[in-house]
């Protein structure tokens, strides 16, 4: 029977951890950590995914500043925001909503957020760095799945990693990831020819490609590990980009849906937010 990668479970308990780590820094330094929010637009998805970062940094006792930005903002306004909190001395990191409205160059607003306050791990310094295995703050997603696989130690050298997906924030950085964890990857994408036979072949098996249960239970090996970023709400709840039903008789370990990856990244945000705030407070 499969383990259950418990993405809710593990993000409560971190957030106990996080909670002592803020008033640690509060009590040494008088200082509370702060993320700055941009939230572009007025897209209700967004809107609400912007709360439940400001509710979850509000949890752990830290402060968020939100940026509101009409729909109609140009690049050069997004981006003098962005310099605005980054030679902002309160503020520890940055977040920006993705996606922005179409006029808005993404990458530019994206790779403008300094270093030091990328904790959402959305600038191209930040991948590059990671990939080098150097110091950076990792893409959200990607780095919360590899917090929850550690910390159920699931076994990763050696293993062929195939991942569903190659966006920026998920499916490139998870590849690097699981590379740097020094498993044997395939990325795999919509052009790929022959998606069953790599997915077959997995010993570990991550879904980040944006459509319903895509992945089918049988393409999955006796044994495999199975992370699921995806979540597409249901009249049942809601389903993930593979096909869970009877998951846990094949796998060995999966992240359920939902309950497993979700919770994760949000709790990564926040933790290298806090980070952010012990590093410049120098603790
Ligand atoms: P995205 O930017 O739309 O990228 C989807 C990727 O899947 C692309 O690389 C695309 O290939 C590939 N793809 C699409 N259809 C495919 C097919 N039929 N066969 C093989 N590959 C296919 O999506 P994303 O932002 O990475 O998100 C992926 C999933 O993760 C979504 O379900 C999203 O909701 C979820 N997600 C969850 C969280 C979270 O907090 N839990 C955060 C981010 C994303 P091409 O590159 O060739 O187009």
């Amino acid at each position: 029977m499969a383990q259950i990668l418990d993405g809710k479970a593990l993000a409560g308990q971190i957030e106990k951890e996080l909670s002592e780590r803020v008033q640690n820094l509060k009590d040494k330094t008088g200082r509370t950590p702060i993320l700055a929010t941009i939230l572009v637009g007025d897209d209700p998805a967004s809107a609400t995914y912007v709360r439940m970062k400001g509710n979850a940094c509000k949890r752990v006792g830290m402060d968020s500043i939100r940026v509101e930005m009409p729909s109609e903002t140009t690049t050069d306004e997004l981006l003098a925001k962005i310099r605005e909190l980054n030679t902002n001395p309160d503020v520890h990191g940055i977040l920006l909503q993705h996606p922005v409205p179409a006029q808005i160059d993404e990458r530019a607003c994206f790779d403008e957020i300094a270093l030091s306050k990328d904790v959402d791990g959305v600038t191209c310094l930040g991948f590059g760095r990671m990939a080098m295995g150097e110091r950076a703050y990792g893409s959200a997603t990607p780095q919360g799945i590899m917090h929850l696989l550690n910390h159920h130690n699931v076994p990763l050298a050696g293993k062929h990693a195939v991942v569903v997906g190659r966006s920026a924030i998920l499916g490139k950085p998870m590849a690097m990831m699981l590379l740097n964890a020094n498993c044997t990857v395939t990325i795999c994408h919509s052009k790929t020819a022959n998606l069953v036979d790599h997915v077959r072949q997995a010993d570990i098996v991550v879904g980040a490609v944006g459509v319903p249960e895509l992945i089918k239970k049988d393409w999955i090996k006796q044994g495999a590990v199975v992370v699921d970023a995806g979540f597409h709400p249901t009249k049942t709840g809601g389903v993930g980009d593979i096909e869970l039903d009877g998951i846990e008789e094949i796998a060995s370990f999966y992240t359920p849906v939902p309950g497993g990856v979700g919770p994760m990244t949000i709790n990564t945000l926040i933790r290298q937010s806090v980070e952010a705030g012990e590093l410049e407070a120098g603790l």
